[in-house]
């Protein structure tokens, strides 16, 4: 059973060579009698930056970190091969929690987040990673009830072109604001311009002064801001901020490439007069409202309201190397990983 294994805590920017692919204990692929897991096959593996946070000895966090020597975890989707639990059948589709390897032997019990996914043809099976999994939850979840979204309002998303961004910027425009992403490279800035929707986009990277990239685009400032990159930016964008703006705190992506420092925000007085409201979530905790979200998500995709782009990489041995590539903007789009065929 090939695996990929974390060699040991990271600090700073994560590297290829914090993990490894290598062989793994000869598995029987079947589920043990009296156990209550499954086994799957994993067809495909999502890349997420949370999993940073897991690569470092920390335990105060809302999730535990990975353990040096083991192989690590994350969403994926897999297919049933053999099972002890009478809830899931041989060649069901599941979607939820699973091992960075060829076969995992999973139990519903361990908090996976598993859910059987319905067979579409319409809908490519990795899509459940992000347009109808966490990155598209994350962003119907923050930004519908956030963000607090009313028409004409002004939004700045930054990583943009990402997972989370690139829907956040569409669902944004459904509700008809004007909108604003910021990402790292020429490549992306004319994707979200030409393919995704956004009004006007820009490349961070070549602002010497985010202040006034924002005062270009905000003139009369901004309603909502959707961080997924904290640091600069966001110390940037307090500064433009209406009265009575909204900031989601998604995701503070600049600052996991970090070692243990933080990034300082300077600008964060500006919150008291302009009675901005920054809140935190985690997709998590809104649930509740996921059948919601995939029904509505669903729809938007096939009616062709929203466009979704994903960066696939082949094979569990490209798998770190796809990681990795999150912390410097390699991917563009959601990334994924093919580990087997359909
Ligand atoms: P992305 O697909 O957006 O990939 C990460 C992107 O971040 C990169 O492509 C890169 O884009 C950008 N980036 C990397 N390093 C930096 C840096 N130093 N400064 C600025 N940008 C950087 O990831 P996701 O869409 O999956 O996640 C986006 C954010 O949402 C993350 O912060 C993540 O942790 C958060 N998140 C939060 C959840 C929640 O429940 N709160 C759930 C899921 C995600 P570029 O080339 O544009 O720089």
């Amino acid at each position: 059973n090939k695996q990929v294994i974390l060699k040991n805590y990271v600090d700073g920017i994560p590297k290829e060579t914090d993990m490894e692919v290598k062989l793994g204990e000869t598995i029987k692929l079947t589920a043990p009698k009296g156990s209550s897991c499954f086994l799957v096959k994993n067809l495909y593996l999502s890349c997420d930056p949370y999993m940073r946070g897991r690569m470092r000895d920390f335990h105060g966090s809302y999730i535990s970190p990975f353990v040096p020597g083991q192989r690590i975890e994350g969403f994926g989707v897999a297919r049933v091969i053999d099972s002890d639990d009478a809830n899931y059948k041989p060649g069901d589709i599941i979607c939820g929690i699973t091992g960075w390897e060829e076969y995992s032997l999973l139990r519903n019990s361990d908090n996976l987040q598993l859910r059987k996914i319905q067979l579409d043809e319409d809908i490519p099976l990795s899509y459940h990673l992000g347009l109808l999994g966490m990155a598209g939850f994350t962003a119907y979840a923050g930004f519908n009830e956030i963000c607090c979204p009313k028409k004409g309002d002004s939004v700045f998303v930054s990583a943009a072109s990402g997972a989370v961004g690139q829907l956040v910027g569409q669902l944004a425009k459904l509700h008809g604001c004007y909108v604003v992403g910021s990402a790292g490279s020429k490549q992306k800035v004319d994707l979200l311009k030409n393919e995704l929707g956004f009004d006007e986009a820009f490349n961070y990277k070549e602002e010497a002064d985010l202040d006034a990239a924002l005062k270009r685009y905000f003139p009369e400032g901004i309603n909502i801001y959707f961080d997924n990159v904290g640091g600069s930016m966001l110390d940037a964008a307090l500064l433009n901020m209406k009265v009575r703006g909204r900031i989601a705190l998604c995701g503070m992506v600049s600052l996991q490439s970090l070692s243990s420092s933080s990034q300082g925000i300077n600008n964060l007085y500006n919150a008291i007069p302009k009675r901005i409201r920054l809140e935190g979530f985690l997709q998590s905790d809104y649930l509740h409202i996921f059948p919601q979200f995939l029904e509505n998500f669903k729809g938007y995709y096939k009616e062709g309201k929203i466009v979704y782009i994903e960066d696939m990489s082949e094979g569990l041995e490209l798998a770190p190397a796809a990681l990795v590539g999150l912390f410097s903007g390699k991917n563009i789009g959601k990334q994924v990983v093919r580990v087997a065929e359909e």
